[in-house]
């Protein structure tokens, strides 16, 4: 009995989640989102909200949470923020472990 209600509490749970991630709304993902509450356009995309970033000249930059999970060197999707690093055009440019690797050593050489 009690395990079988349990269950049932979980799944709601998950449903409940679910709706509000589909529904997609930003006062959610400001909860959820761990700093995205700034007003100021992705560097990348133009959506809000945004968090920002310091770049290596110490300007701040605004990137999405979907820029910050999606590696721009492979263009795969990660559940948590990626390494950043300032790009030619001083952009936050994210990577994962691997891709970000790899642009640290070409910039060493
Ligand atoms: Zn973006
Ligand atoms: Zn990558």
């Amino acid at each position: 009995m009690m395990r079988k209600s349990m269950k049932k509490a979980v799944l709601g749970a998950m449903c409940a989640a679910f709706l509000m991630m589909s529904t997609g709304c930003s006062a959610v993902s400001s909860i959820t989102g761990g700093g995205y509450t700034s007003d100021e356009p992705c560097a990348w995309c133009g959506e809000t909200p945004t968090k920002e970033f310091e770049t290596s000249e110490g300007t701040p930059c605004y990137i999405c949470e979907e820029h910050t999970h999606e590696c721009g060197v492979c263009g795969k999707n990660f559940d948590e923020e990626l390494n950043h690093y300032t790009n030619l055009m001083g952009i936050e440019m994210f990577a994962c472990d691997e891709c970000y690797q790899d642009v640290q050593e070409m910039n060493q050489n």
